[in-house]
């Protein structure tokens, strides 16, 4: 066992155990297991949370992409072989979505300093069949900025965010909406609730936002069989629905999670100032709002010899992402792109413990160690 564990979710979990425990208790003495009020009241705090209109409880985050394509697909707004810009370094769930609803990825590569799409590469991609992007917040920190919603504007291309690691994280510039928070910025974004995001169920769970009615009610007539009223189905849909327990639960610890994103920046603000050792590559720090830090990446070109320290001396970590999307073997049509920035930071990465479980002694000590590591 880790003295300092990369994460435990019992641990996570454990300050809000009362009411997470009256929450379960409250959707069994319901009667009420699909749907219902509990979900209806976790949408109407995501979209204050998010300054949305609409929210869309959904199974999980894969199920949050997928339907916001089909759903495109269904309006007429994207047809399948349309091609959507995502970056190349991403979890693989970003491009399942595209590829599952018939759509054609276009990998990007990322910018060395945020890890997160290059938004300056987007425009020489673009095709004739180029009609969205799919920009991803990667390990929290917001990728929007007047390059990407000039890019977008200027050729009429859907902008959906993949929100999985970034709840509650501000872009430096406003949407053409006025907003700022991630899952507000584009025309459609999906949110995980995966245990292990910032804001984590106790199982799967998921939801998309948008500021349009009408792919509001798209999304949602998919989720349930592709029904916009009882027995009635407009679309060939699919059962995606929010389960309303985790609604009960997502409700609690929503209310939280800003004090989880401070402690997040507080742990990472800490990581930065005190590591300092030239064989690791720290992640950029720079407007506090932008990130709310998901991971807490640091970069360096002597990983398995790193990592075999750490371990030595006690202290968990991930890799996220060790193979990137374009070379999983489902994907190896794509294998033969040439990404080198892509592929050189999935054999560098190195995620360090910052969850709720660590603390800001236990950051200073895996600093310590960290600036303890030589060749
Ligand atoms: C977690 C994650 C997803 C998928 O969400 P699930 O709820 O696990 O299906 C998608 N994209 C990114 C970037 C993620 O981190």
């Amino acid at each position: 066992m880790n003295q300092y564990p990369f994460l435990d979710l019992e641990a996570v979990n454990k300050p809000f155990m009362g009411e997470l425990q009256a929450a379960a208790a409250r959707v069994v003495a319901s009667g009420r297991y699909v749907g219902g009020q509990e979900n209806e009241e976790f949408e109407a705090a995501l979209c204050e949370l998010c300054n949305v209109t609409f929210a869309v409880g959904v199974s999980n985050g894969l199920d949050a992409l997928r339907l916001i394509f089909k759903a495109y697909i269904e309006l007429g707004r994207l047809q399948p072989g349309d091609e959507v810009i995502v970056p190349a370094n991403t979890y693989v769930a970003s491009v399942l979505a595209i590829t599952d609803a018939g759509l054609v990825p276009v990998f990007v590569e990322p910018d060395e300093q945020t890890l997160n799409l290059d938004t300056t590469l987007i425009e020489k991609h673009l095709g004739q069949r180029t009609k969205a992007v799919l920009t991803v917040h990667l390990y929290g920190r917001a990728c929007y900025d007047h390059v990407l919603a000039d890019v977008v504007e200027r050729h009429g291309l859907l902008l959906v965010e993949d929100n999985a690691q970034a709840i509650d994280a501000r872009a430096s510039e406003p949407s053409p909406w006025g907003t700022v928070t991630t899952g507000s910025l584009g025309h459609a974004a999906a949110f995980s609730f995966y245990p292990t995001k910032n804001l984590g169920a106790l199982g799967d769970a998921g939801a998309v936002t948008t500021h349009d009615r009408e792919l509001a009610a798209t999304v949602r007539a998919l989720a349930n069989y592709g029904s916009d009223r009882r027995y009635h189905n407009i679309y060939k849909g699919y059962n995606c629905r929010l389960d309303p327990l985790q609604a009960a639960f997502l409700s609690v610890k929503i209310k939280y999670l800003a004090d989880e994103t401070a402690r997040r920046r507080q742990l990472a603000a800490d990581y930065n100032h005190n590591i300092v050792n030239p064989l690791i590559v720290k992640p950029l720090v720079d407007s506090p709002d932008l990130a709310v830090w998901h991971q807490y990446v640091v970069r360096t070109s002597h990983r398995s010899d790193f990592l075999r320290h750490l371990a030595d001396n006690g202290v968990g970590y991930d890799i996220h992402y060790a193979v990137p999307p374009h070379l999983q073997p489902c994907y190896s049509h794509y294998s033969h792109l040439d990404l080198p920035l892509t592929c050189r930071i999935a054999q560098e990465v190195v995620s360090l413990p910052v969850s709720s479980c660590t603390s800001r002694d236990d950051a200073r000590h895996i600093a310590e160690i960290i600036n303890n590591y030589s060749l």
